[in-house]
């Protein structure tokens, strides 16, 4: 046990990596209670696991070893790799979500996130751009952690990218463009209308329609830009 884990309720979900640890995937439970979350999780016939569940007051229970594979991700794919469970470690924050009544997360509840993430980025180097949600990785299947998700607060830890500030509004030349764009940094564009829905609930939360405007493109063309000068780690 170590000071940022309170609990251990091992999960038998779980199994073998078949890749080595690269990213962060944040997911909120979409459950009415924690409680229930928790059941969940640990419950064979559910096959869903993470490796970590964070309560609403702040309470870090892990359920799956960081080397093994927990199944949090599904159906999913994130710049090249489809296997994500594989590639990642899963945390899953305690939340009712969009469908029992989406909230904004407690501060004791990110104030246990941080420290952990810390420690996860460093243990495996895993770069910034490579904390993401789930949204990011199955845009067409899932929302969470949702737009209430405190990006900039991880972003002013350095445990999250920052969202930039575009000096202009930049209109691909049509669409294809701005696809073949979002799909090299990383988003499955299989359907190109929920790929820019997860791209602006992580980008541009104000604003969530699935349509491309100039100034996601110039967020779009930013991020990219500044992680070919290397600034993304
Ligand atoms: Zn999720």
């Amino acid at each position: 046990m170590d000071e940022l884990v309170h609990r251990e309720n091992p999960s038998p979900n779980r199994d073998e990596r078949t890749l080595s640890v690269s990213m962060v995937v944040l997911h909120y439970t979409g459950m009415q209670t924690g409680a229930e979350a928790e059941a969940r999780l640990v419950d064979p016939a559910a096959k869903v696991s993470a490796h970590y569940l964070i309560h609403e007051d702040g309470e870090d229970v892990r359920l799956v070893p960081e080397e093994k594979r927990a199944w949090h991700a599904g159906r999913s794919y994130w710049r090249g790799i489809s296997d994500v469970n594989s590639a990642s470690i899963g945390i899953e924050l305690v939340n009712p979500g969009h469908e029992w009544g989406y909230r904004e997360f407690p501060e004791a509840q990110i104030e246990a996130l941080i420290p952990l993430l810390h420690r996860i980025r460093q243990n495996w180097d895993i770069p910034r751009a490579n904390v993401v949600g789930h949204s990011d990785v199955a845009p067409a299947r899932k929302d969470d952690p949702g737009e209430l998700f405190p990006w900039d607060l991880l972003a002013r830890y350095n445990l999250a990218l920052p969202v930039p500030k575009p000096s202009m509004r930049l209109l691909y030349d049509n669409p294809g463009a701005f696809y073949l764009a979002l799909e090299r940094f990383g988003y499955d564009i299989a359907d190109g209308h929920a790929a820019v829905r997860a791209f602006q609930r992580r980008w541009r939360p104000g604003l969530i329609d699935g349509e491309i405007d100039g100034q996601i493109g110039g967020l779009l063309f930013e991020l990219l830009l500044e992680r070919d000068l290397g600034k993304a780690r």
